[in-house]
């Protein structure tokens, strides 16, 4: 008979699921009332906490006549573990009340509670407990104490905890390098985690590495990156979830081909992705135009069934869009079981960034019939799609809705958008005095938006005053030192085109180089302007030149002028600034059958040159060409682009 009982009482401590516990509970109450033996009690609440059955856990505990710090400790430990923080410390206060004096068991729970729900006072007053107590000097004492001050926002506080700890464990290192990143301390969380490494030869633990992800952009990027890569490696590499942090570190420091290589690798090495490495993955797709790649993703995604789930579609639709393949977002988007604002905003901007302003601007009316409210957010790709296509009044509509209607403050993007706007239609006075009349003080995107406009229009004195802001707040930013040559030498003031070269010199102003990315067969091939670094240079080349001698045939003059070609660096070799988008263009019709699109992803925008070459190149080939630069699509096909020559 009582063997039976000692086997459910075994059972009690495997975690059984609810119907399992709820027979063996009456069980233990028919024989003999076992179930109030504080020992089988007590097993029995912890069982009912797991399956997540709080109430019953607490009417066990209400029944028991006695109750000792024991008991009250299981039932705090009840609450906090499914997340029941006010409780806890209800508990507690209880405990205190009934002058039961908790025990180092009690004070690291009561802390969890207070770093759960924020609660500082609590938290300050175990800490005068735990002082007066002694306990102080207790490892999981001090981890929690660290924790707590962390989430209450004071580092200085848990740094002192951590200094003060007579032994510290694997624990306490990572909660403090948790806690200098989870309140973007990153430079800080990376010294202590190196210290950990390099002086007690512990390692960060997983939850610590994606902490750590985004502390990879603070000022020494390449340093950091190093450290994240060695960690990573010292982990074990077939845990999934330091995968997902290395894949993820890549992807937020727009790392995007370092991504698609270690999925590569990871597929490689017999791990399964799941949907958060596939939620990274679908936008470094994208950047790099990987379409390819991406539809394999999708395939690996219905076949494992990862969706329905909101995130991995709204990626999905991301990815294509960033493409250029507006039709497979948009069945991803149709076939959605249910869409939030994120899903109708990527939408929106997938027609917006192709120039097709007017259906972008359905699918929004479209979302305000869904009963969806638009965010903030929502209305960027609304405001850029008008811009883009060039729809004044509609945008300044959407403008007025979005502030008085929705009650939304502008944010700079939406200022940045409405410049953009007025100054594309040619209105640069109005544009001018809307930036006057900003509440904020203007950023460089919106006097980068300003002078895009002035170089457009030929608005010299305009112009002036929005390069003089941009030297002032970005010296760095070469773009727009040129933007400021094109104005000149479009007015023919040549002594000043040289006077801005002289000064970019001796500011040492550097232009970022110019980068094309295109797929092909699973790889991502890179060109730079001039680049004679491919194995297939020689073959690029000639056949570059046979294209542009058919380009002449059709009327194309070569973009000669240096001060309106030079967006990116010249190459001083034999092709002249070949700029990387060519080369791109000419590789991938050197290696695919006829009629394929030619997919590519530009860093840069594209230049006049480039964007002539590349619709004549469309009309030579009989191929659409579909490219992105940093603003939007251009998707060139019989000799004409998607953007109107408006970009
Ligand atoms: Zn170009
Ligand atoms: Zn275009």
């Amino acid at each position: 008979m009582f063997l039976i009982e000692d086997l459910h009482i075994k059972i009690l401590d495997k975690c059984p699921d609810i119907k399992q516990l709820k027979t063996i509970h009456c069980k233990l109450i028919t024989a003999n009332n076992l179930a109030s033996a504080s020992h089988i009690a007590l097993k029995l609440m912890k069982a009912y906490s797991d399956c997540r059955q709080i109430t019953l856990t607490r009417q066990l505990f209400d029944q028991m006549p006695q109750k000792d710090v024991v008991f009250l400790n299981v039932m705090i430990r009840s609450y906090v573990n499914n997340k029941l923080y006010n409780q806890a410390l209800n508990m507690y206060k209880t405990m205190l009340r009934l002058n039961i004096i908790p025990d180092h068991f009690t004070i690291p729970q009561v802390l969890k509670a207070c770093s759960g729900s924020g609660c500082l006072r609590v938290g300050l007053q175990t800490h005068v407990a735990v002082f007066n107590k002694g306990l102080h000097s207790n490892v999981y004492v001090g981890n929690g104490l660290i924790t707590m001050y962390a989430k209450c926002d004071r580092l200085v506080d848990a740094r002192q905890v951590f200094d003060e700890m007579p032994s510290r464990d694997v624990v306490s290192w990572n909660s403090l390098v948790a806690a200098y990143a989870q309140n973007g301390m990153f430079c800080d969380a990376l010294e202590v985690c190196r210290t950990m490494v390099e002086g007690s030869g512990l390692k960060p633990d997983a939850g610590t590495m994606a902490s750590l992800s985004p502390a990879v952009t603070c000022s020494t990027k390449s340093e950091n990156l190093m450290f994240m890569k060695e960690m990573f490696m010292s982990h074990t590499r077939d845990s999934l979830v330091s995968w997902n942090v290395m894949i993820a570190v890549y992807v937020s420091n727009e790392m995007p081909a370092d991504a698609v290589n270690l999925y590569l690798q990871m597929e490689s090495c017999g791990v399964d992705p799941d949907s958060i490495t596939v939620a990274s993955m679908l936008p470094a797709c994208g950047d790099l135009s990987a379409l390819t790649l991406g539809r394999k993703i999708h395939e690996y995604v219905k076949r494992r069934r990862l969706v329905p789930n909101l995130t991995v579609e709204n990626a999905l639709i991301d990815m294509y869009a960033k493409c250029g393949s507006l039709n497979d977002a948009r069945k991803v988007f149709d076939e959605m079981p249910r869409r939030d604002v994120v899903s109708w905003t990527s939408m929106i901007s997938a027609y917006g960034m192709t120039g097709d302003g007017q259906t972008a601007l359905t699918v929004f009316a479209d979302m305000q019939q869904s009963g969806l409210t638009p965010d903030s957010i929502s209305f960027v790709p609304v405001l850029s799609a008008c811009s883009h296509a060039g729809l004044l009044d509609q945008g300044k509509r959407f403008f007025k809705q979005m502030t008085d209607e929705y009650k939304i403050v502008p944010r700079l993007e939406h200022l940045a958008c409405m410049v953009d706007l007025l100054g594309r239609s040619g209105r640069i006075n109005e544009a001018y005095e809307f930036i006057k009349n900003m509440k904020m003080e203007p950023n460089d995107r919106i006097w980068g938006a300003l002078l895009s406009a002035c170089k457009l229009h030929s608005n010299m004195d305009i112009g002036l005053i929005a390069a003089d802001r941009l030297f002032k707040s970005v010296p760095e930013q070469a773009g727009y030192y040129v933007l400021l040559s094109n104005i000149y030498a479009k007015a023919g003031r040549w002594k000043d085109v040289t006077a801005i070269r002289s000064m970019m010199k001796v500011k040492g102003v550097k232009k970022e180089p110019g980068v094309s990315n295109v797929e092909l067969n699973n790889q991502v091939h890179s060109f730079l302007a001039g680049d004679q670094s491919h194995p297939q240079s020689k073959q690029i080349y000639e056949e570059l030149d046979v294209i542009v001698g058919k380009m002449r045939e059709l009327g194309y003059v070569p973009e000669t002028d240096s001060a309106l070609h030079d967006i990116e660096d010249e190459d001083k070799g034999n092709h002249l600034a070949v700029h990387s988008e060519k080369l791109a263009i000419v590789f991938v019709i050197i290696n695919t059958e006829p009629f394929t699109p030619i997919r590519i992803t530009k860093n840069l925008r594209v230049c006049e040159d480039c964007h002539i070459a590349a619709k004549l190149i469309s009309k030579i080939v009989e191929r659409e060409i579909i490219l992105r630069d940093t603003n939007r699509f251009h998707h060139f096909k019989s000799g004409f682009c998607s953007c109107g020559d408006y970009w």
